[in-house]
């Protein structure tokens, strides 16, 4: 690397530690293993250069076609939610920059990850390839749908907007697993945690937030 990358990568590595004193520990996260891992990955490499300056702000950035890489905090409390374990298998709807993809890998989640804009999916899966992570897969489709052949999840995580919780998901989840997702309108939704036990269905309201919508059979249509 370069004397002038280095300093960057200094630069960035010193606004990453910022944020996650300021917007993620400051708002409650507390898991360790979340922390480590947000502090870890490089996010300004998985944002456009256009707003690369952005990448540790308090806010989503737009990432092409319409959609966004998730607010930090959201990324970090979303992670959090899903109780990441070394060795957990993760399903991943919405891949998106592959941002949060990253997040669970270096959490140490093995990642099965659904994306429906091919370009998007492409995109993340060299960024991830180009850091030097190999624990997850990425598919291109309709996440609403699951990964029915990797069946079942410990986690599975939704980052778009649902109007009801996809039942292939539910179905997918592995007994002790925890699956989190964004359900409501298209203007807002609550975050809810989702537990199986013993074959029961426990849901939990972990507040508000805006995602973009989940577009899919057991989603929004188009
Ligand atoms: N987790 C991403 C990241 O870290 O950059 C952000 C995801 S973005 C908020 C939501 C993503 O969900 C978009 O990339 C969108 O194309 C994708 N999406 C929407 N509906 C989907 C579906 N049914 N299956 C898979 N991906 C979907």
């Amino acid at each position: 690397m370069s004397s002038k990358n280095s300093d960057k990568e200094k630069y960035y590595a010193r606004l990453r530690h910022q944020m996650v004193e300021t917007q993620i520990r400051n708002r409650g996260v507390t898991n360790p293993v979340v922390l480590k891992a947000m502090r870890n990955v490089p996010r300004h490499l998985f944002v456009p250069e256009s707003v690369r300056s952005q990448a540790y702000d308090d806010h989503p950035l737009p990432i092409g076609h319409g959609q966004t890489i998730s607010q930090p905090y959201m990324v970090a409390f979303m992670t959090e939610a899903l109780a990441p374990r070394t060795g957990m298998k993760v399903l991943e709807i919405g891949t998106g920059s592959g941002y949060q993809t990253a997040v669970l890998l270096e959490a140490g989640a093995e990642v099965y990850s659904i994306e429906r804009v091919q370009e998007l999916a492409e995109k993340a899966k060299k960024q991830l390839e180009a850091l030097g992570y190999s624990r997850f897969y990425i598919r291109v489709g309709d996440g609403t749908l699951g990964w029915p052949e990797a069946a079942p999840f410990d986690g599975i995580i939704v980052t778009a907007g649902a109007p009801e919780i996809p039942q292939p998901l539910v179905n997918q989840l592995a007994d002790g697993g925890r699956l989190v997702i964004p359900v409501g309108d298209r203007m807002g939704q609550d975050l809810l945690l989702v537990e199986k036990r013993e074959g029961q269905v426990f849901i939990q309201n972990l507040g508000g937030c805006v995602f973009v919508k989940l577009i899919g059979k057991h989603g929004w249509s188009q």
